[in-house]
């Protein structure tokens, strides 16, 4: 069969390494909770009442990966680039209206993730009813270190921690997420059919905050792994 010609070459596809594995994970969709913290979503002044509310989403481009370790430009028309550590939740089977109980089935493992945002952009976004993607959807934003098999297992606790220059900024546990990973998959999956190779950013816990040019940024999560990222000049 003729193999199709393009114009020019076509985008790649976006992995991640797998620890203990040569195979790396192709990524399919970037998904991220909002608001998962009840003191982050304090913090920035929107509380959540979960008995009338349902957990929200955004996404971003797969393009937007970047692995950790790396140094990214800080980004253009912001003077506010938060970081935002986040677990990370990796799909290894496609699923449509999971059942919670179910939800452990569809998990392939985890990795430690950073959301990082334009927060200035996000704020005018949010407050003027305007979609979030210049604040969120930023490229080299979707951090994330190799993915760690572990499979069927469903992470309910677990120190998350991130600090900035070795002074430590966000510490929690996941142990306080309002939706819990079951409630996560299967009200995402009742929009969406998951697909092998969505991730998805669970949320942020308290202390987000800015970061400047040649600001290394350091995080963990027990029994998952930890991430870095360092801070270039502006682009
Ligand atoms: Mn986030």
């Amino acid at each position: 069969m003729n193999q199709p010609s393009y114009l020019w070459t076509p985008s790649p596809v976006y992995s991640l390494p797998v620890r203990g594995s040569e195979k790396r994970l192709p990524i399919h969709r970037l998904f991220f909770v909002g608001r998962n913290y009840h003191a982050h979503a304090v913090e920035m002044g929107r509380p959540v009442d979960k008995s009338v509310e349902r957990p929200f989403y955004f996404t971003k481009d797969p393009s937007t990966l970047t692995p950790s370790g790396a140094t990214v430009a800080y980004p253009p028309e912001t003077s506010n680039y938060h970081f935002e550590m986040e677990l990370l939740v990796a799909i290894g089977k496609e699923g449509f209206r999971i059942a919670a109980d179910r939800a452990h089935e569809y998990i392939y493992g985890y990795a430690c993730g950073l959301d990082m945002t334009r927060r200035d952009l996000q704020l005018v976004a949010r407050d003027k009813g305007r979609p979030w993607d210049l604040g969120k959807d930023v490229e080299q934003s979707s951090v994330a270190s190799e993915i760690v098999p572990m499979q069927g297992q469903v992470l309910d606790a677990g120190a998350i921690e991130l600090s900035v220059n070795g002074q430590v900024k966000q510490q929690s546990d996941l142990n306080k997420l309002i939706w819990n990973l079951r409630e996560i998959l299967a009200d995402l999956s009742l929009f969406y059919h998951l697909q092998p190779g969505d991730l998805i950013y669970t949320g942020t816990p308290e202390g987000v905050g800015a970061v400047s040019p040649g600001d290394r940024i350091t995080g963990r999560i027990e029994g998952v792994g930890e991430i870095a990222l360092t801070v270039g000049e502006r682009s």
